[in-house]
Formats: structure tokens, C-alpha cells, sequence
């Protein structure tokens, strides 16, 4: 499983999830940033197979107009439903997208992916959790939740009977740095509403979105509590409509308490659109209530309205009888910032005014932290990554497991569990590799050629990984290994970057390649690191060192190393030559004896057939050549020679094994000699260099 997030791991909104298995790609969530300042992720260049809609907040929603046009869009049919309404009343038209719905708990199937997407309580109606499962693995990605909300046995659900198994959490965290103590849910929300509009003299507002169902119920409550009446716009009352549909328990224009304030602008939408909204307009006639009657007797009214209803504020004041306003949603719109938000900066103002009681009175639509902590220790990921906030460095002190993820880059969830950077891994598609592969060569110039055979020349090599350069030794004594940079007395590992000047200037900086020697070093590393400095510094060229196959070719280029997707690989990536024409080389190199290498050569083969035209290019990119038949490949296997005995195989032995029939004429296996082991473990040096140089001894083919 290959995870990219585009954007999200430090900032509140703008989520944009990248999830891959195979040839599958979906997304969860294509947010828009909340800051004006934020980067805008380019959907429109992203071929993803779906994409997953957590809730119709724009925070997660709002660049899905920007996708290509085909991207099938999975939403609970309520949240398209709300969005939809809020179009038509913006005047604008609405998504025309290839929209698929889910029912909350019942898993369906993308591609190569099976999701399952959990209801959860948030101040979005129809806002979703996902579980997406593939290759065995278990991702949770928490969407924004809460549990105080009137649906919080949503989130008790989750906690008392957990998903099991969740090697990756992706949990929000919005509020790592805010809290939530003065009202705590919406029981205390709506008890702050009782109070207020229990005492009022004239009419109240409480001022929040008409998409948070939520605090519309507790604003109903209130006032069933209080004997008043509920006052909502038409697009309120519409939105109202939709939920309505999916439960009879959400307050409605037809309920008693309940009545619409027709504007004439909100009254022009629903004539522009009767198909649309059916019977609607003529039901909502039944329900209205006008301007004189709230005049004539403004305390028995509570209008639920948004921060642009300041007008209306204006035309209660009455000197002796403040309105109340209370203010219910975050406060930070009222901070003087928010400009493009329309009526905040008047609402600000009525926290001066005397003719205007001011009140504030809302809970977050996310959970706190102490709730997450709940959250995490049930469903208790073997990784868990902060998403939607601003704290991700923080959560280490909050949670177990965290491992911080940096927006652009990718990383892969291995078998074995862990998350690493692309560069590193063996899981991710061996296509999507050979692509990224090609890209990058693209940017070697023939001045970085130089340079690579200098830093050749100290031990070091640039390793092009999926799509990331990262300087590594090919020292013998350090194979393949890491490289430490040192700066100001202390000492780091070189990691991957996607820039390949600056993967030259830390390889610069690098201490002496056999400096830091890794743990499983492989004898087979010697030979592949031997390789590859003989090639840096011989004008690409492998020749010298195959000697034993000059029957097969007369030039060997080499041209990159360690492709791997799985069980899909091959150490070296060659192109052979033979009388000016030329093919692909798989070369794998064994300290071991076993068919199973010969096997898995053939695989990569068959693969890389399969995105043969990618791959060529990928020659030609390494090389400059242009007659390339990839049809007259050759697989290059180089293991120990058999030491004597019985049950040895020989060379033409292994070769004429059934197994490798389709590899018939392709396969070629050569031999060397194997080096003393020492007691503690595998030693190499630089002055036997059969093995360190990986100088071969023998080769035999299949005809
Ligand atoms: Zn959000
Ligand atoms: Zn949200």
C-alpha cells in the first residue's frame, strides 16, 4: 500500500489522502485550504481511480470541481444532497460529477481496494470515517469527528467495539491546541440557549451554519424547552428537507415550533429552479411567518441565522431591549482575518454595541484531545499519523506510534508493518517505478555524470528510488549502505530528496563512505556495489566485468539498480549490445545458490513486459540508444559456483529445469568464487577483488 498526502499532515484542512494498491489510486478527501495563504493541491493532474468524500465540509470537499471530469466521487447521498442545495441557493449550478453513494458499515470494492465507511458525529451531517483495506492491510482514516455531539454514540461505538488490526491511522487534530471546556457538548450549548432566550425582552439570533444540524436541533430544543417559536430562512428550512429524508428526528418546517422566514432573494432561487424543488415553495407557504408578526411581538422568537444576517439584527434594535446574538460557531471568524467571510466584521462589532447583547455559545465540531486519546487506544494503530492540524509534532506526547508524515511525499506500508519512504521500499507497483525511474533519469545531464564519477571515485553513488535520489555508499565495507553527513559535531543519516542538486551537495557533505556499516550486510551487496562503481567510472560501462558472456554481448550499459515492487526485482537494470543492436538486461546478483532468484527474474521480465513501451523509454532515457528490442532480452543471474558434492547442480543442470522453459535462450547464469566468511559475519576488502569488484568466473546459458 503506497500512501501520498498531498496535503493536510500540518494544517487544519485542505486534506487530500493519495492511497495505492496495484493499479488502484483513490483519494480521501480533495480539501481546500482553510488559509488563504495555503498551496492549492492540482487535482486536475492527479489520474486517481476514485475519490472518497469524508463529509461536504470545503475543507475536505472543496477542489472536486477541479478533478478530471471521469473521477467517479463516493459521498453519503445526504452530504451530495446538502451540497447540491447549497449550490442552487449560491445561484451556482450544481456538481456534475460521477457521483456513487455508500451506505455507512457496508463495505464495497474500488479497484483493488474494499472500504468500509463508519457514520460518524461531527457538525457535518453525513461525515464519514473510512476503512480501507488491501494487500492484507488496514488503514482508519478518522475524517473530522467528535464524540459530543448529539450522534456521540457514533464515537462511543468506535471506542467500545474497535475495528481490529489497523496497521495505519490517519487521526485528525484539530484540536491539540484549542479546548473546548466552556461548552463541552451540545447539552451545555443548548442550555446556554434556554437561558438566554428564557429571559429575552426582544427577539434573539443565534448565528450559526445551516448545514450543522446539530446546533439546529439544540436551538429546537431550546425553544420547546421555552415555549418559543424557531425562525429559519427558506435555505434552511431546504437543507432540513434533505435530512429529513434520512430520519424523522430533525426538527422540520412542519413541526409546530417551527416556522420560515421567506426573503425575497432566497424566494427568487426556488422560482428559478421549480424542477428542482418540486412542491417545496408550495408547501413552505403553509409554514411562513412575516416580518410584522415578528415585529409585533419579537420575544417569542428565536431566528436562526448566519453572520450575514446582520441587517436583520439591525432592524430589531430597539433602545432599553437589546436583541441578543448569540454567536455560535468558531470564534476565530470574528478575529478580524476572515474579510472574504461576509457580515463578520459587523458581528464583531456588536461585542461593543449597547443595543446588542452578545453571546457565545458553541462546542467544536472536533473532538478534544482526551476524546482522540480514547479513540487511539481502542482502535490502538500500529502507526498512527496526525492529519488535520497544526500540532503534528505534538501528538507524540498524546499518542503512542506516531510517525509524522510530510505533505508530497511519498511512503509505503510494508508487509512487514512499518511506513517507509518510497525510496526505500519493495511494495509499491513495479509500473508506477518504472515510470518514476524514467522521469528522473531525465534530469541526469552529462555535467552530473561527472560529477557522479567523482563522488564515484570517494564511494558514493546516487540511488534513483520511486521518486526520490538519495546518496548511498558503495564502499565494500559499507555496501548499499547509509551515508551520515556531519555538521557542527553531531551526525545524521542521508535521507532521499526529490532534488537532485541537493541530493549532490549532501553527497558532498557525506562523511567517508565506510563510515556507518549496516546491519544485515549482504555479500551480494559487495558485488552489486562493486558493480555500480565500476560502471561510474567507466563511462557507464559493465563490459570489463562480463567478460565471461562476450558471446552475448559486446557492450553492457548499466543503467540503474535495486528495481523493486514486491516480489517483482532485479538488482541491475542493464542494456546489453550485440552487433549495434540492443535489449534489456535483468541482472540479479545471489550470495546464495537458489532457483527461487531465477524465478523471480523471470517475473520481473514478465511484468515489465507488461509496460514494455515505459521501460524502453527508460533505456533510451539511460543511454541514448535507440534500436532497443526488448524481445531479445536477456536475464543475468551471478550466484556462487557450486562448491563440489553431491546434490550440486551445475550450471546446465539448473539451466535445463522445466521451470525456466519460457525463459529458454534468455537465461543466463554466471559464477564466482566465493570469498572466506569470517566467524562474526560476512568481511570484505578491497584487495580481493573477484569478489568485491565483482569479477566473474564462469557463465553458461540455455539454448
Ligand atoms: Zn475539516
Ligand atoms: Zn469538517
Amino acid at each position: 500500500m503506497e500512501i501520498l498526502v498531498h496535503k493536510g499532515t500540518h494544517e487544519i484542512g485542505g486534506t487530500c489522502i493519495q492511497v495505492a494498491s496495484g493499479k488502484t489510486t483513490i483519494l480521501l478527501d480533495v480539501g481546500l485550504p482553510l488559509s488563504a495563504d495555503g498551496a492549492i493541491v492540482d487535482v486536475s493532474q492527479l489520474k486517481v481511480d476514485a475519490v472518497l468524500i469524508s463529509h461536504p465540509h470545503q475543507d475536505h470537499c472543496g477542489l472536486m470541481d477541479y478533478l478530471p471530469p471521469n473521477t467517479p466521487v463516493y459521498m453519503g447521498r445526504l452530504g451530495k444532497n446538502l451540497m447540491d442545495a447549497t449550490q442552487v441557493f449560491l445561484g451556482e449550478s450544481k456538481h456534475e460529477r460521477d457521483f456513487r453513494h455508500f451506505k455507512a458499515w457496508v463495505p464495497f470494492e474500488i479497484g483493488e481496494f474494499r472500504i468500509t465507511s463508519y457514520l460518524v458525529d461531527h457538525s457535518a451531517a453525513d461525515a464519514y470515517a473510512f476503512l480501507v483495506e488491501a494487500e492484507g492491510k488496514r488503514l482508519f482514516y478518522s475524517g473530522d469527528l467528535r464524540s459530543h455531539g448529539w450522534k456521540g454514540i457514533l464515537f462511543e461505538n468506535l471506542v467500545k467495539r474497535p475495528i481490529p488490526s489497523i496497521d495505519i491511522m490517519f487521526l485528525e487534530g484539530t484540536m491539540m491546541h484549542r479546548n473546548n471546556d466552556l461548552f463541552p457538548d451540545e447539552e451545555a450549548v443548548e442550555k446556554k440557549i434556554v437561558e438566554v432566550i428564557s429571559q429575552q425582552k426582544n427577539i434573539s439570533f443565534i448565528l450559526s451554519s445551516s448545514q450543522n444540524i446539530d446546533r439546529i436541533v439544540s436551538a429546537y430544543r431550546a425553544c420547546k424547552r421555552t415555549g418559543k417559536i424557531m425562525v429559519i430562512d427558506i435555505y434552511t428550512a431546504w437543507v432540513l428537507e434533505q435530512v429529513r429524508e434520512i430520519t424523522e428526528n430533525t426538527p422540520s418546517m412542519d413541526w409546530p415550533e417551527v416556522r420560515v422566514y421567506a426573503s425575497h432573494s432566497q424566494d427568487e432561487r426556488l422560482k428559478a429552479a421549480p424542477e428542482y424543488f418540486g412542491d417545496f415553495r408550495k408547501r413552505l407557504y403553509l409554514h411562513r411567518v412575516k416580518s410584522q408578526e415578528l415585529q409585533s411581538d419579537p420575544s417569542a422568537f428565536l431566528y436562526f441565522g448566519k453572520v450575514s444576517s446582520f441587517r436583520k439584527i439591525e432592524s430589531f434594535k430597539k433602545a432599553g431591549q437589546p436583541v441578543n446574538v448569540i454567536y455560535s460557531q468558531w470564534l476565530g471568524y470574528l478575529d478580524g482575518s476572515h474579510a472574504d467571510y461576509f457580515g463578520c466584521d459587523e458581528i464583531s462589532a456588536y461585542r461593543e454595541d449597547p443595543e446588542v447583547n452578545f453571546i457565545y455559545a458553541h462546542t467544536s465540531g472536533h473532538a478534544p484531545v482526551e476524546d482522540l486519546q480514547r479513540l487511539a487506544a481502542a482502535l490502538n494503530p500500529k502507526i498512527l499519523v496526525p492529519i488535520h492540524t497544526e500540532d503534528a509534532a505534538g501528538f507524540s506526547r498524546s499518542f503512542n506510534n506516531v510517525t509524522t508524515l510530510r505533505d508530497g511525499e511519498t511512503f509505503v506500508l510494508t508487509q512487514a508493518g512499518g511506513l517507509m519512504p518510497e525510496i526505500m521500499s519493495a511494495e509499491c507497483s513495479w509500473e508506477r517505478y518504472i515510470i518514476k525511474r524514467r522521469e528522473l533519469l531525465d534530469n541526469w545531464s552529462d555535467d552530473q555524470k561527472k560529477i557522479m564519477k567523482q563522488l564515484a571515485e570517494k564511494w558514493i553513488y546516487i540511488r534513483v528510488g520511486g521518486d526520490k535520489y538519495r546518496p548511498v555508499s558503495i564502499h565494500p565495507d559499507n555496501p548499499c549502505g547509509s551515508l551520515l553527513k556531519r555538521l557542527n559535531g553531531s551526525e545524521s543519516e542521508i535521507g532521499g530528496t526529490k532534488s537532485l542538486d541537493k541530493a549532490l551537495t549532501n553527497a558532498e557533505a557525506a562523511a567517508p563512505a565506510n563510515t556507518k556499516k549496516p546491519g544485515n550486510q549482504k555479500p551480494e551487496h559487495v558485488v552489486q556495489a562493486g558493480l555500480i562503481h565500476h560502471a561510474l567510472t567507466h563511462d557507464m560501462l559493465l563490459t570489463d566485468r562480463f567478460r565471461g558472456f562476450s558471446q552475448f554481448f559486446d557492450e553492457l550499459i548499466f543503467i540503474t539498480d535495486e528495481l523493486k515492487a514486491g516480489d517483482i526485482r532485479a538488482d541491475i537494470i542493464a542494456l546489453g549490445g550485440k552487433g549495434g543492436k540492443y535489449f534489456p538486461v535483468f541482472i540479479e546478483l545471489k550470495a546464495i545458490r537458489s532457483k527461487r532468484v531465477i524465478e523471480q527474474l523471470i517475473l520481473a521480465q514478465q511484468e515489465t513486459a507488461k509496460v514494455k513501451p515505459v521501460f524502453v523509454e527508460m533505456l533510451a532515457k539511460g543511454t541514448g540508444k535507440t534500436s532497443i528490442s526488448f524481445e531479445d532480452y536477456k536475464l543475468l543471474v551471478v550466484w556462487p559456483k557450486a562448491s563440489s558434492g553431491k546434490g550440486k547442480a551445475s550450471v546446465a543442470e539448473v539451466i535445463a529445469d522445466s521451470r525456466f522453459e519460457s525463459a529458454k535462450g534468455h537465461l543466463l547464469i554466471g559464477e564466482f568464487e566465493k570469498p572466506e566468511i569470517a566467524r562474526d559475519g560476512f568481511h570484505s576488502n578491497v584487495e580481493n577483488p573477484d569478489w568485491a569488484n565483482g569479477k566473474f568466473l564462469q557463465a553458461g546459458t540455455s539454448h
